[in-house]
């Protein structure tokens, strides 16, 4: 059954698809939009069965189309394609960069927010140092107080002199105390505009992010918009290219860096690969009769006049 389709299809389609499923669809909906060749539709469609039900006639139509195509118009839907697609991926190359943009910013805010948080608990710790050297201060003077107490109750010169030199060591504990606090309280000073600056930066930077965001928006809204127009046209001019052709495009293009299947004749060589095309070859290219790819990369060939064929 499969090959009695297929030969059906090739007789319909031409050099269409190979899939015999696809040009099962396509035949069935050629004998409902009533086109020739009729009879031979019929019994593809009795083929086909319930899953051919389904085929559009615009299919139908597209295929009819395309069998019936001269070649050059062929090249030149080829040649419009390439220049559409082209166009989308530019589209996309250039969204897709903003996004980047914006996740780098989205990064560098976090890593200043995380610095300005560090900075803060750092704070919070010297502070802490400054109430427990205060404390310390504190128990000193009390101790002195002590010490100067028993002094007026000395019962001789030893236990005075003993009770003389701690105090005058509770006196040096607490000016190195003091001490330490001038310290810390400069490095606050220090760390605290720091932290300013890096509040600074993050505020910037956060605006910056919002205007970026709202920039990124307003891109792809508008490129999808032309995106999508341009996906019609891409559409459009698919109709007059077979699927075998298609396929063979949609390959090419993939492989290929530039995203370029079809290049003209650029001084005697191919615009893709730029290797030298034989003089009867570029002839051939020229006449528009057949479609010629390039033999060392694959990709079709134009010549520019391509460009100016109607249709
Ligand atoms: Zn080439």
């Amino acid at each position: 059954m499969a090959t009695a389709k297929k030969t059906v299809s090739k007789k319909v389609v031409a050099k269409s698809a190979k899939s015999g499923k696809v040009t099962a669809k396509s035949v069935k909906g050629g004998s409902a939009s009533g086109r020739k060749p009729a009879a031979k539709k019929a019994t593809a469609s009795a083929n086909g069965g319930k899953k051919s039900a389904k085929s559009t006639s615009s299919k139908a139509r597209k295929v009819l189309v395309r069998s019936n195509i001269p070649v050059e118009k062929k090249l030149k839907a080829l040649f419009d394609l390439q220049e559409i697609d082209s166009k989308i991926d530019s589209i996309r190359t250039v969204r897709g960069e903003l996004p980047l943009e914006v996740s780098d910013l989205e990064d560098e805010i976090e890593g200043l927010a995380t610095r300005v948080t560090n900075f803060k608990d750092e704070m919070d710790g010297v502070e802490e140092k400054i109430t427990n050297k205060k404390l310390e201060i504190k128990e000193s003077k009390s101790i002195i107080k002590k010490y100067e107490k028993q002094q007026g109750n000395a019962r001789n010169n030893r236990e005075f002199g003993s009770l003389a030199k701690e105090i005058e060591f509770q006196n040096l504990n607490m000016q190195v105390a003091e001490k330490k606090i001038g310290e810390f309280k400069v490095g606050m000073e220090s760390k605290s505009e720091v932290i300013d600056s890096a509040k600074k930066d993050l505020k910037e930077r956060k605006s910056d992010l919002k205007h970026k965001k709202k920039e990124l928006d307003e891109i792809v809204a508008e490129t999808e918009k032309e995106e999508k127009k341009l996906s019609r046209k891409s559409t459009d001019a698919e109709k007059y290219i077979e699927d075998r052709l298609l396929i063979a495009y949609k390959r090419v293009r993939l492989n290929a860096k530039n995203g370029l299947a079809v290049v003209s004749i650029e001084r005697n060589s191919c615009g893709g690969c730029f290797n030298r095309i034989p003089p009867q070859r570029q002839l051939d290219i020229r006449l528009h009769k057949k479609i010629i790819v390039c033999e060392h990369c694959g990709r079709i060939l134009v010549d520019p006049e391509i460009a100016s064929v109607q249709l």
